[in-house]
């Protein structure tokens, strides 16, 4: 109840449709300023409209993460703007599922220019933010959005399994110097969410696969997600949720 996040400033990236559109909404609910980062601007003018009109405040940047300077300028624009950014919820990401001997190496760059590249160029862009935030006695969350894929062994899966792995074991190693200095780093490892994540799978053996399990079990929303994050977020400063796994219930 009440707006435990006032006077906080979020980032949300991949906010233009999913678990980043649904994650932005709720933290706005919740009273933080939320900018909302991903390329398909049309997506973002009509999140930050909704936000708006919910009497949230809400600031579209349209860009693509894999630009390093794209995000840095985004950076100094949250901040100009909304104010220190101090909640960065690091979620844009791609699943290109095929079996490795099919050579997709395009989709193999793809996934490690957005899943790894993107998120460190995040981090790069928004970890003074969150330090000076916490160094000013205010609390600082860096969320990154990994996968159950990445401990889990699914076939065909391994490319997208290797950059989640990344991600899961470089927030674990992040938090251990971030967290002396109070800013939390926490990695969420949801099951199956029903989002545009399958719709990019260019494999159609990979994609019947996808709609196979996303038709046989009823999965998560993006709003259960948001839900969780949201969660980590309003915990008191001394509380940080590291990894949390959260499932659909009838997931194996
Ligand atoms: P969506 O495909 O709905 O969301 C992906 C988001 O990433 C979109 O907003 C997309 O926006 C954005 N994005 C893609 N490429 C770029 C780019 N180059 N620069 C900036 N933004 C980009 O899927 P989800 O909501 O499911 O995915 C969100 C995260 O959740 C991903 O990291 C995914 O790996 C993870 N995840 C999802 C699960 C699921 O079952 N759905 C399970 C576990 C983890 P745009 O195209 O406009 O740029």
């Amino acid at each position: 109840a009440g707006t435990p996040l006032d006077g906080r400033v979020a980032v949300v990236t991949g906010a233009s449709s999913g678990i980043g559109a649904a994650t932005a909404e709720r933290l706005a609910a919740l009273g933080a300023k939320v900018a909302v980062a991903a390329r398909r601007k049309e997506n973002l003018d009509e999140l930050a409209a909704r936000i708006t009109a919910a009497g949230g405040t809400a600031l579209a940047l349209p860009l693509d993460v894999t630009d390093r300077h794209a995000v840095t300028a985004a950076a100094r624009r949250v901040a100009e703007r909304l104010g220190r950014p101090d909640l960065v919820v690091s979620n844009a990401g791609v699943q290109l599922i095929s079996p490795i001997e099919d050579l997709r190496v395009d989709d193999w760059q793809r996934q490690i220019d957005l899943n790894v590249t993107g998120v460190m160029n995040v981090l790069g862009a928004f970890v003074p933010h969150l330090v000076a935030a916490a160094a000013a006695g205010g609390p600082a969350d860096l969320i990154n959005t990994s996968s159950i894929a990445a401990a889990r062994i699914l076939e065909k899966f391994s490319v997208y399994s290797g950059t989640k792995a990344y991600l899961s074991h470089f927030s674990r190693l992040a938090r251990v110097e971030l967290g002396r200095k109070m800013v939390r780093v926490s990695a969420i490892e949801p099951g199956m969410v029903d989002t545009e994540l399958p719709d990019h799978v260019t494999d159609p053996d990979a994609s019947k696969l996808m709609a196979d399990l996303l038709r046989d079990i009823e999965c998560l929303s993006p709003a259960d997600v948001a839900e969780t994050i949201a969660f980590i977020t309003v915990a008191p400063r001394h509380v940080n949720l590291s990894e949390i796994t959260i499932l659909p219930t009838a997931q194996a």
